[in-house]
């Protein structure tokens, strides 16, 4: 229903509280003349009042947004706007504010602490090596690991390449009359900073499976089960999935594989630092992750390798001095690495905590953006997801046009841009979702900082832009009036 109204009043049913309220068809912009901070709703008759500043950038949006005689305004009540410093951050899964307490600790490691954490012969240098040593047992101690363990990487993505290739070409075998180098298993919606590696060797001689997963977008031990040959010397699965936040069985395939033998490595970025990790009671051989989606700083991570029962080695990417026990030639990034192993000794102190949090919040976000939009689709296993992390599909909106209206909301969409264009997210693709309501999709996810006010404010951002782009699109109303769009067939002209 499109609301009509008169000049000065205000039309529409969303009331003072929240919702898509219309005003005034004539009225070219909302900044005419009449003071539009007061409103009165013309059903209810309740006076409510808009915040000034809200105001103003709605009216931005609405000159450029709509094409419509109608003015149309997003309410969303006073309190939350005054409070909530805009935009609001709901995109931890792709960085992380450093938290204070990191920077604290880096501090000096830029200025008095200065030396090669490799100069054996002075104190600048001991100095220094007192910072990496500690930052490497906060590290360990995270997941559960052998200070010895860890190498220190610029972050996942180098982490990802040194084990999958590092792996590959040490465990290199072809299969009994066969001439190929060995077979390695992933998943179609990895991250790029697996795939990409994973492909490379696959140009290399490597035959690479990748596994596609249900609708749920879980990887299972037994989907890796099936695909075992006996010539796989890599299985490398995700721990939990960047853009749907959803949890692979890793303690069941990490059984698997060392039961098996095989090498297993998981890029475990968005996992680590959420959620508890023991690599040894997981049997994880590999295991990446990285400073800056733990509110450490950016270009510093961690790879995990393990050194007993079994023993990995690893073929270096970077040659050079030897560091890193030779795996990872190259000074140390020491000011970093004192920050994210800040990083990993906070987020054990307090991931419980902050899950529990963030679990309350993502639920609510969830069950609450469900309940007040029709045909919204929560995208992944309803149970198996990172507690901070939720993708929520909005059917009958335009993808470009739903980011336009959540402005205040930085999160990521499902599209993502290639060279030339706009493409659906592969990730949700693999699950099963169409083009369209992959454009359509909104990734949001909470971090340390995230209030409650924060999520009421976005729920209320969200509703209204989805009821706003809904009032413009003809195939919503069809769907109202019950006709299958799908089933529609449209003439060529
Ligand atoms: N793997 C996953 C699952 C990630 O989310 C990311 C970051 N988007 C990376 C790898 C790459 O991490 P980095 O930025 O530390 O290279």
């Amino acid at each position: 229903m499109r609301s009509q109204s008169t000049a000065g009043a205000v039309l529409g049913r969303g009331g003072p509280a929240s919702g898509v309220v219309t005003i005034v068809p004539e009225l070219p912009t909302c900044k005419s003349g009449i003071d539009f901070r007061e409103f009165r709703d013309f059903f209810s008759g309740t006076a409510f009042q808009l915040d000034p500043l809200f105001l103003d950038c709605c009216c931005d949006w609405i000159s450029t947004a709509t094409g419509f005689p109608s003015i149309v305004l997003l309410v969303i009540p006073r309190s939350l706007t005054m409070a909530t410093k805009l935009p609001i951050y709901f995109d931890h899964a792709s960085t992380t504010r450093c938290d204070p307490r990191v920077v604290e600790a880096m501090l000096p490691y830029f200025s008095e602490k200065f030396g090669n954490s490799s100069s054996r012969n002075h104190k600048f240098g001991w100095e220094s090596e007192d910072g990496v040593e500690h930052a490497r047992e906060q590290a360990a101690a995270l997941i559960g690991a052998n200070p010895k363990e860890i190498i220190f990487t610029s972050g996942a993505t180098e982490g990802n390449n040194l084990a999958i290739k590092g792996a590959a070409e040490m465990y290199a075998k072809a299969a009994a009359g066969q001439t190929g180098r060995g077979h390695i298993i992933s998943a179609v919606h990895e991250h790029k900073a697996v795939l990409d590696p994973c492909k490379r060797l696959q140009r290399e001689g490597f035959d690479v499976t990748f596994l596609e997963p249900g609708t749920d977008g879980v990887i299972t031990a037994d989907m890796v089960a099936a695909a075992l040959r006996p010539d796989t010397i890599l299985v490398t699965i995700m721990w939990a999935n960047n853009e749907i936040g959803v949890i692979n069985e890793i303690p069941q395939i990490g059984k698997l594989c060392h039961d098996k033998e095989i090498v297993l490595h998981t890029d475990a970025t968005q996992w680590v630092g959420k959620m508890p990790t023991d690599v040894e009671r997981d049997h994880i051989d590999l295991l990446t992750w990285s400073s800056h989606k733990i509110y450490g700083p950016k270009g510093v991570g961690a790879l995990f390798v393990r050194r007993r029962k079994p023993r990995i080695r690893l073929e270096a990417m970077i040659d050079g001095g030897g560091h890193e026990r030779g795996m990872r030639s190259g000074t140390l990034n020491v000011t970093g690495i004192v920050g994210f192993g800040k990083a990993c000794e906070l987020c054990q102190h307090e991931m419980e905590h902050e899950r529990e949090r963030l679990v309350k919040f993502r639920r609510k976000l969830e069950t609450e953006l469900s309940r007040r939009i029709e045909v919204t689709q929560v995208n992944g296993h309803p149970e198996k997801r990172l507690p901070h992390l939720t993708n929520i599909s909005f059917g009958f909106v335009e993808g470009e046009s739903l980011m336009m209206g959540v402005k205040d909301i930085a999160c990521s969409s499902g599209s993502a841009c290639t060279s030339a264009s706009l493409e659906p997210s592969y990730v949700l693709k693999s699950l099963g979702v169409g083009d369209e309501l992959a454009h359509s999709s909104l990734r949001l996810s909470l971090g340390r900082w995230t209030t409650e006010e924060e999520v009421d404010y976005a729920i209320e951002q969200i509703v209204a832009a989805v009821q706003h782009l809904r009032l413009m699109s003809p195939l919503f109303d069809l769907h109202k009036e019950g006709i299958d769009i799908s089933k529609i067939q449209w003439q060529a002209h």
